[in-house]
């Protein structure tokens, strides 16, 4: 071997982040994934939040890392400082926000695809075409035409921010994204409810439309939106001379799990000449139960849905997607020539028309491979079955609060998601939120009903069962009862060990 090559060879080796003993670390990954599989396996004997001791916060501080440290440190460190203290959404007792509880097997295709460390930006390649199978299947289950296009993105806020976009496109024409919004976009209107999650106004924000320009229209006491109230708010806008361009109806309410009449608003929608978006973050799914599929009937009829995996269809963080009825129209409001990312007919760099024709994002993870695992593992059926069984809890938490006269329920029941309270004042229940928070017993989480505090649980995880919705019923009856009796000392309970 000549000199030239030797030398190049050994600085190659030099600079390789590989392994310098594949033995050690094969045996040390293998203990990483046992001490993984243990954590999701056993969850039910650790607390399902709690909190941060002040040394832990401490312990991980410290200076840019420039000397090499032994990996089985780090992943002591990780081990006894990180995953202890993690939000707590992998636990059956997690029923604050809406967190989806994820799965072993998400957590193995996230490996997977974190090794194969593919970019999806674009090119031609198979992990695109498991993303474009999974839009071929949302395609199917919402009913989209072929011609509808689709994309994963990192959640719901995205999805809606994108979908406010190619509205936005649509409706102004592609010169605005040369020139600028203009007099034109400065009389674009849009609609949502009251109910609607706050980045719908984010979006419009973003989009630099302005908040001002998203119409909140009134609610039932059902939480729907008064289609009677969008239809007059609609015109009184025209009247005026501004060009109502988007609504955005609610597929389950973030507060307690409404449904908007889909169907009434895609009428609507259609007469006036209007884009029709469907926030579904977490309950577009729940047409994969054929009990709640009827509830989201008129969604097939939107222009584009935004909705999460990382929710209701338990796939680990993040897996936000957004489906676009006419695929043209979606690309239209994003791709972009640049000679880099030129298209050719063969080799490499084709298979256009690639994601980041579609998105803001031109490097892409692998996000699609844990979807595609979980979806095609437990099948979609199962997967409804998870859903429809989370709406079952909630009815058995609302049995539980209307049977016990120190509670107080605050909402009807509609989906997932149960709003009650202790029978006392919002400070008290404020208290008894953080209270059974910090016990470890239960994740509560609370909101704001009609000016009372709430406590919301929103029951999401598959792992989730009626005993700990009675651990949940019991923890606040326990801290209820201390904090209304005027004690202001609380001894923190044992963790929950069973
Ligand atoms: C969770 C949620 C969002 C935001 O989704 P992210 O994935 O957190 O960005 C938007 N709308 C509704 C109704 C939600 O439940």
């Amino acid at each position: 071997m000549n000199e030239i090559i030797r030398n190049t060879q050994s600085a190659a080796t030099s600079t390789s982040l590989d392994p310098q003993d594949w033995s050690a670390f094969r045996a040390l990954a293998h203990r990483m994934l046992d001490e993984a599989i243990d954590g999701i396996a056993n969850v039910r004997a650790r607390p399902v939040w709690q909190p941060i001791p002040d040394q832990v916060r401490a312990a991980i501080k410290s200076e840019v890392p420039r000397e090499a440290s032994d990996l089985a440190d780090v992943y002591r460190e990780f081990a006894e400082h990180v995953a202890p203290y993690a939000t707590g959404n992998v636990h059956p007792g997690f029923m604050g926000w809406v967190h989806g509880g994820g799965t072993a097997v998400g957590m193995l295709a996230d490996m997977l695809a974190a090794g194969l460390n593919a970019n999806l930006g674009g090119r031609d390649h198979m992990p695109i075409e498991v993303e474009r199978q999974i839009v071929a299947w949302m395609r199917d289950l919402f009913a989209f035409p072929d011609s509808a296009s689709g994309i994963f993105v990192t959640g719901t806020s995205m999805a809606n921010l994108m979908a406010v976009l190619v509205a936005r496109t649509a409706a102004l024409g592609t010169l605005a994204r040369q020139y600028g919004v203009g007099n034109d976009g400065a009389l674009l209107t849009a609609y949502t409810s009251r109910a609607a999650h706050g980045c719908v106004s984010r979006a419009m924000d973003i989009a630099g439309l302005g908040t001002d320009a998203l119409r909140k229209i009134d609610v039932d006491a059902d939480h729907r939106v008064d289609v009677a109230a969008l239809r007059a708010q609609i015109a009184v806008d025209r009247e005026v001379g501004f060009k109502p361009f988007l609504v955005v109806a609610s597929a389950g309410t973030v507060d307690i799990g409404a449904i908007d009449d889909l169907k009434a608003i895609a009428a609507l929608c259609r007469e006036e000449g209007i884009w029709f978006h469907v926030d579904g973050a977490f309950g577009a799914l729940a047409i994969l139960s054929p009990e709640l599929a009827p509830q989201l009937d008129g969604i097939e009829l939107a222009d584009s849905i935004a909705l999460d995996f990382h929710k209701w269809g338990q796939v680990p963080y993040d897996a936000g997607f957004l489906l676009v009825r006419d695929g043209e129209q979606h690309r239209q409001a994003f791709a972009q020539p640049a000679a880099y990312l030129s298209r050719e007919a063969r080799g490499l760099a084709a298979g256009a028309v690639w994601p980041c024709d579609l998105g803001p994002d031109l490097s892409r993870g692998f996000r699609a491979l844990k979807t595609w695992f979980t979806l095609k593992t437990f099948g979609t059926d199962r997967l409804g079955a998870v859903i429809a069984r989370s709406c079952a809890l909630a009815k058995y938490l609302e049995a539980r609060v209307l049977a016990e006269p120190r509670l107080e329920l605050l909402s009807p029941v509609n989906l997932n998601i149960v709003c009650f309270r202790y029978r006392a004042g919002d400070a008290v229940n404020r208290e008894i939120v953080a209270d059974v928070q910090e016990s470890g017993l239960a994740a509560p989480s609370s909101t704001t009903l009609d000016g009372k505090l709430a406590i919301r649980a929103a029951i999401v995880n598959h792992r989730t069962e009626e005993r700990d919705i009675d651990a949940l019923v019991a923890a606040v009856l326990t801290f209820g009862d201390r904090r209304s009796g005027g004690m202001i000392e609380v001894e923190a309970p044992p963790l929950a060990a069973q």
